[in-house]
């Protein structure tokens, strides 16, 4: 018979959702792998399997319940955690043969689980743990995650709801997570969270400790000392506050990568209002100019929603005629989908679907003739890449104006040099098309070094 105490069991685990809900996967995988368990890739050979879900868009609904009832076809024993996670009836009203729902960010919930099915060894291989963590990512960048939840009230979200109020991380903590993946070897750190901006703002921008040295809980005071650690940090989902400004001015500086991933959502004052959105877009055009004048060499990235309830045509052309204005570098653009619990699906003016198909293309032609025209401004540039993939005949790297898995890449032809993932190099931008640069291998570059010019400190 076998001892339950002393095998070392497998646990099958599959990853959905955004770049928030991957850092949770690594916490539970890293935490699986501290305590001795071994993590399958097949669901035969694994004891029980972990579902990562999201439940952000009805689209993502669907993958994750059709991840669920694959986990259970093909192994049987599943635990369900994750955004959809926290709408467990409709989990356990499709699939009630599951083990356990639990919600998102739920590292502790579900250990327990799994140590109730199946115990852990009772002499856990700590040296299994690579330094740093499993990563999902490749080991050159990771995810950093540094708050849970969120104060807004936006009213085509459920984040709130799924995930509560906003509660940062000890500004300490994430240091020394960040020390430990720069000495595992990434040279990118992905800052994340629902709203970063706001990081401390629930603790009163609380005064912590690092290395002895004294620290407010605060975005700029984060990302300054991140920026001390001689790598890439990018932020990710920077909601548009007045001190914004204070962040631009430390990508002038060179601390943090010159790109502001700034979530807009819509132009017109009518919609922004019914989204809860801060409402004045000409401040807005104002505000883009003036980080423009801080850091010239700003790449701005945000995000829409074309067809909100109550958006008339008028609303729309709003919305173009801001494309236009604001020039920004990346557009990513949805179609409203009503998500079950959101506010604004009491909205009056429910868009019908294939006028909301004709805006996001509109919307998308306009700008993708603007993201051309950027991209081919850069030819001729020369600029530090971080190799992400090398083929036989290729290179697969981004400069700091592409965050990687969302942006572009930029495509360089493999040399007989031997290079890595992970290095930085020189390339000299050669030709464009509407996603992705094409460039020449320079030179290798220094490894700590910094991406742009470095204004002179006050
Ligand atoms: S700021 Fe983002 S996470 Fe928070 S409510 Fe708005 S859309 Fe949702």
């Amino acid at each position: 018979m076998i001892d339950t105490i002393h095998k070392i069991h497998k646990i099958g685990f599959i990853s959905l959702g955004c770049p928030k809900a991957t850092v949770d996967s690594e916490r539970i995988l890293t935490q699986l792998r501290a305590e001795g368990y071994l993590i399958s890739a097949s669901y035969e050979e694994a004891d029980l399997v972990v579902v990562n879900t999201c439940g952000f868009i009805e689209a993502a609904v669907t993958e994750s319940l059709d991840a669920i009832g694959e986990a259970l076809a093909n192994n049987g024993q599943v635990i369900v955690t994750g955004c959809l996670g926290a709408q467990s009836d409709v989990v356990k009203a499709t699939f009630p043969e599951v083990l356990a729902v639990t919600g998102p960010a739920a590292l502790t919930e579900v250990m327990a689980i799994i140590h109730a099915q199946l115990p852990p060894p009772s002499d856990p291989r700590l040296d299994l743990l690579p330094p740093g963590g499993i990563k999902l990512t490749p080991r050159h960048y990771a995810y950093l995650k540094i708050a849970e939840g969120c104060n807004q009230q936006c009213s085509f979200c459920i984040i709130p709801q799924l995930r509560g109020p906003l509660i940062s991380r000890p500004i300490g903590e994430i240091l020394t997570e960040a020390e430990q993946l720069v000495s595992a070897g990434v040279k990118e750190l992905l800052i994340v969270s629902q709203d970063t901006a706001a990081y401390g703002v629930d603790t009163r921008y609380r005064l912590d400790f690092w290395q002895g040295r004294p620290l407010k809980t605060r975005i700029t005071e984060l990302s300054r000392a991140l920026g001390q650690l001689g790598i890439w940090v990018r932020l990710h989902y920077v909601y548009p506050y007045p001190h914004v400004d204070q962040l631009v001015e430390l990508m002038a500086e060179g601390l943090i990568l010159p790109y502001l991933d700034v979530p807009l959502q819509h132009s017109s004052p009518a919609i922004l209002q019914a989204m809860r959105r801060p409402a004045n877009s000409d401040n807005l055009l104002r505000r883009l100019d003036h980080w423009r004048s801080i850091c010239p060499e700003l790449t701005v990235r945000s995000t829409f929603i074309v067809g909100f309830p109550g958006e008339t045509a008028a609303d729309f052309e709003h919305l173009l005629a801001f494309i236009q204005a604001a020039r920004l570098d990346r557009v990513g653009a949805f179609t409203y989908s009503p998500i079950a619990g959101a506010a604004a699906n009491h909205l009056p003016g429910a868009i019908p679907e294939e006028i909301k198909e004709e805006r996001l293309s509109r919307l998308m032609s306009t700008q993708s003739a603007i993201s051309a025209q950027k991209l081919q401004a850069r030819m001729g540039q020369t600029v530090t890449v971080l190799i992400d993939e090398i083929t036989p005949t290729t290179i697969y790297a981004h400069s700091a104006a592409e965050a990687p898995e969302i942006d572009g890449v930029i495509i360089i032809e493999a040399q007989a040099k031997q290079l890595s993932p992970g290095e930085f190099i020189q390339a000299k931008i050669i030709d464009a098309d509407e996603h992705d640069l094409y460039a020449k291998n320079l030179a290798t570059h220094p490894r700590h070094h910094q991406h742009h010019r470095v204004k002179a400190q006050k």
